[in-house]
């Protein structure tokens, strides 16, 4: 028996009755004052800050308590080994779906790279094209001529997707979803947002022969499934991996580091807020007191920023001097619209998503591919790591998949219009999280949209049949 586990747990539990006795006993004062004497509005904020700053750090202190917790007993190794052996297990399939024995007669799924977006966007594309064919049985053929990014295609930065079977051959292709597409040799497969009809296995849903397994181990399991197929698709070539091991060298890239992604330049006003860096740093700040109480004083704290701002670096390092910036300057150059289409565009998006995939906390926003695919690929090779990140604005979600919902754990009365009642069971269409304690949502019961507090909610997780006919 480890001792070790029972203190930690107790001390969680005496720090959440701390925190109820902190919050309730400190609220009470103030209203008694506020009823007795009217004390003036900075009185006032004064008090609340240091309740606020209280609360935080017993709330910190849990939370280191927590994570030692989870790793008591050799818990994280265990989960660690597990996810590994799923991982081996899941490639072990890939490669044989996509090496196949006869690639001549082969039931294919052909996909062209060329979506018309950015390298984030077309990598979620490829991932898309990569489960559709994992779940009927083809091996997956990617066509990647006139790439925009790179005229070399794809393998002039990663590994071809298969040692044995990469022409898609000369008979015609049927188009996904047309009549006798099913048994159809080749199929070729429209764009995730031009699908008529979508089949239950689209993201987010994971193989449902995993499910049991991996989601007693993930806390997102599509995110882990994500993470290793891409892990699969974007192996980098030798001479490629060359470079960004140099690269990684030259940043000086070392152990603690948070990873800050600042999407700018056409994306602000279009399709995502600006936020300023200091919006960004509050959760860097968080990360390094957390790991100063549970690690001690880290030598450096390092920060990872990547960015389509070539203007940032500069002010970050400025504003934050106690901060150690690590930023690939000739790749944020090469991200402004006019550049990013080129080799080396190409190149220094893929060394600052697989650099920020590295770092042991992130912190961007969730609207940009960039980032997610960060967050997919952080998955890979560690312990459950799908709360190492904060988004400053949407939750995870994947282009083009089907709802996204959480369920009810705990029932809710909605305290004014725009809250919704919930009963436990209730099923909630996710439109996005305010990061106050709110989320905003459809019941599909009550057939409208509101608020609910998410902590009485939990995401629920989709699973499908998928053959890869093994
Ligand atoms: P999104 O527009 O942010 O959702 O992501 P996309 O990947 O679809 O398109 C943005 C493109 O801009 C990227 O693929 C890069 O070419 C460039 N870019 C954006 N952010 C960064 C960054 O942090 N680093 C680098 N090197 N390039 C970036």
């Amino acid at each position: 028996l480890d001792w070790g586990h029972e203190r930690l747990r107790r001390r969680v539990q005496d720090g959440i009755r701390e925190v109820r006795f902190m919050l309730n006993g400190q609220l009470a004062k103030l209203r008694k004052e506020l009823s007795e004497k009217r004390p003036s509005a900075s009185e006032i904020d004064g008090r609340l800050e240091g309740l606020a700053e209280s609360v935080n750090e017993i709330i910190r202190l849990v939370g280191v308590e927590g994570e030692a917790l989870a790793e008591a007993g050799g818990a994280a190794d265990w989960r660690r080994r597990r996810l590994s052996r799923l991982q081996t297990e899941l490639v072990n399939r890939i490669v044989k779906l996509q090496n196949p024995q006869q690639c001549q007669s082969a039931k294919k799924l052909i996909c062209n790279l060329n979506k018309g977006c950015g390298f984030g966007c077309q990598a979620h594309h490829v991932l898309y094209c990569m489960t559709l064919a994992y779940a009927t049985g083809r091996t997956f053929v990617l066509d990647s001529v006139n790439w925009r990014y790179s005229r070399g295609g794809w393998t002039s930065v990663f590994e071809p997707l298969s040692k044995t079977c990469t022409e898609r051959g000369s008979a015609g292709a049927k188009q996904w979803g047309s009549t006798g597409a099913e048994d159809a040799q080749l199929v070729e497969v429209p764009i995730i947002d031009a699908m008529a009809h979508k089949p239950p296995y689209l993201p987010q849903a994971i193989p449902a022969d995993l499910y049991e397994e991996l989601s007693g181990l993930h806390g997102n399991p599509f995110v882990w499934f994500a993470g290793v197929l891409l892990n699969y698709i974007m192996r980098p070539n030798a001479a490629f991996q060359r470079q960004l091991d140099d690269n990684a060298i030259r940043l000086g890239f070392a152990k603690p580091i948070v990873g800050v992604q600042v999407r700018r330049t056409d994306k602000i006003g279009s399709e995502a807020a600006f936020h300023d860096i200091s919006e960004y740093m509050v959760w860097v700040e968080e990360f390094y007191k957390t790991y100063e109480l549970r690690h001690g004083r880290p030598d450096k704290m390092r920060i990872l920023l990547a960015t389509d701002d070539a203007n940032l670096l500069n002010e970050a390092a400025r504003r934050y001097p106690a901060y150690t910036f690590l930023s690939d300057t000739s790749s944020s150059r090469s991200a402004s619209v006019r550049d990013r289409y080129s080799d080396g565009g190409l190149r220094g998006v893929i060394s600052d998503v697989l650099l920020l995939s590295k770092t042991d906390y992130l912190v961007c926003t969730f609207s940009s591919q960039v980032c997610r695919l960060a967050y997919e690929l952080m998955q890979v090779g560690r312990d459950d790591s799908s709360d190492r990140f904060h988004s400053l604005d949407d939750v995870y979600y994947f282009g083009g998949q089907l709802p996204l919902e959480v369920t009810a754990r705990f029932a809710h009365k909605a305290r004014d219009s725009s809250e919704l009642d919930l009963s436990p069971g209730d099923v909630i269409g996710l439109a996005g999280n305010h990061w106050d304690g709110y989320s905003l949502g459809q019941s599909r019961r009550l057939g409208r949209n509101g608020l609910f507090p998410a902590y009485k909610t939990e995401l629920v997780v989709r699973k499908a049949e998928m053959r890869p006919g093994l």
